[in-house]
């Protein structure tokens, strides 16, 4: 038996779809299965546009674009985050200030934030990790002290909560990812939301190469122009397709993983008890969605030979991010504001176990008994 880390989503309404976007004969971007799924993201997180892009990648270099993000400003993130967080506002010349993580939530510490910030600083960049929030409320209260705007890189967050609040409604703009590692997915895309509806025209340009075509198809003019630069951000209607299928499943999706989640925590409780792992935290005014369950263990040694005891038994186990600011290219564009204390260690230690759409209990069962094996318990 082998049990794989990820499977990407399948509800089986996906093929129906897709040939549906084929028979209709619009194929390329926002067709009516964009639609779909751009209405439904507006509704469901309450925001006041969705635009689906190409990537979360992407829908972070729109933000980036559309903060006018230029050479020498800087921009405040994790160090704990995927490269792309980074990579958005590198590609517009901005220098990447890291900033350590807290322990319990893996999450930017919000209290070292104000520290980092100097004249030059345009833009703040909470990754909520896990699908888990980071502390908004004081995120929100810097950004707006020290007049900078807020990117939620919610890649992982889409149906979480803060405080009630769906995450990427919260800062300017929010960035969901659909890759096929990502709960609800589309083999590869993203969203970008946006909170001020003041930025949904240049948001439009950007993602349409630059032209008026959107408030051309919505019959606002007559004649589309190129009256900006831009880039090419729309994805095809098919891999729409494959995605509204799974918007439309999102209720059953998230409940599975939910469940999956809820069983991880319960087996392993026991050896958190014991003080040998240290399982997820999830703040009380938060709600999360199951992206991943990943456990701690006391030290990168204990860590790489869990990695290859589970490996043995069949399991794909993974470690996660190695810290940007650690990477060439981290040095190259970036530089660690106040102490390392928590980023390297706690990352060091991190496993993220399988966890995926359809994981059955008796592999959850399986997978928590190696572990306790591993532990001689
Ligand atoms: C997956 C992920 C991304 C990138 O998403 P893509 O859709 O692959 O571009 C960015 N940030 C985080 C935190 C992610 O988990």
């Amino acid at each position: 038996m082998m049990i794989y880390f990820n499977n990407p989503p399948f509800v089986g309404t996906e093929l129906e779809y897709i040939r549906q976007a084929v028979e209709n004969q619009k194929i390329c971007g926002d067709g009516p299965f964009t639609k779909k799924c751009s209405q439904w993201l507006e509704e469901t997180a309450g925001t006041a546009k969705a635009l689906l892009t190409t990537s979360c990648t992407h829908a972070t270099e729109m933000a980036a674009l559309l903060l006018n993000i230029q050479p020498g400003d800087e921009v405040i993130m994790p160090a704990y985050t995927f490269v792309s967080t980074a990579d958005a506002f590198v590609l517009r010349g901005a220098k990447v200030i890291f900033v350590d993580i807290r322990p319990d939530t893996m999450n930017i510490d919000e209290t070292q934030i104000e520290d980092a910030v100097t004249e030059r600083t345009k833009a703040v960049v909470p990754v909520h990790y896990a699908g888990v929030s980071c502390e908004m409320d004081k995120i929100m209260e810097i950004a707006e002290k020290h007049h900078l705007k807020v990117v939620e890189d919610a890649a992982q967050g889409i149906l979480s909560t803060y405080k009630g609040k769906m995450l990427g409604t919260i800062g300017d703009f929010g960035c969901y990812s659909f890759h096929e590692t990502k709960n609800f997915s589309m083999g590869e895309g993203g969203a970008l939301l946006i909170k001020d509806g003041r930025y949904i025209e240049q948001a439009e340009i950007i993602r349409e190469k630059g032209t008026n075509r959107s408030k051309f198809f919505r019959g606002q003019i007559d004649k589309y122009t190129w009256v900006d630069a831009g880039s090419s951000y729309l994805p095809s209607d098919l891999n729409a397709a494959y995605l509204w299928a799974q918007l439309e499943q999102a209720d059953r999706i998230f409940k599975d993983r939910m469940k999956s989640w809820g069983l991880y925590y319960e087996l392993l409780s026991e050896l958190e008890k014991e003080g040998i792992l240290s399982l997820p935290v999830v703040p009380e005014h938060c709600t999360h969605n199951a992206h991943m369950f990943y456990v701690k263990a006391k030290s990168l040694e204990e860590r790489t030979r869990l990695i290859e005891y589970l490996k043995q038994k069949g399991i794909l186990a993974v470690f996660h991010y190695i810290p940007l600011h650690t990477a060439p290219a981290g040095r190259k564009f970036g530089a660690f504001h106040g102490e390392d204390i928590y980023t390297t260690r706690e990352s060091e230690r991190l496993l993220r176990l399988p966890m995926y759409y359809g994981l059955e209990e008796e592999k959850i069962v399986y997978i928590t008994e190696k572990i306790k094996e591993f532990y001689g318990i």
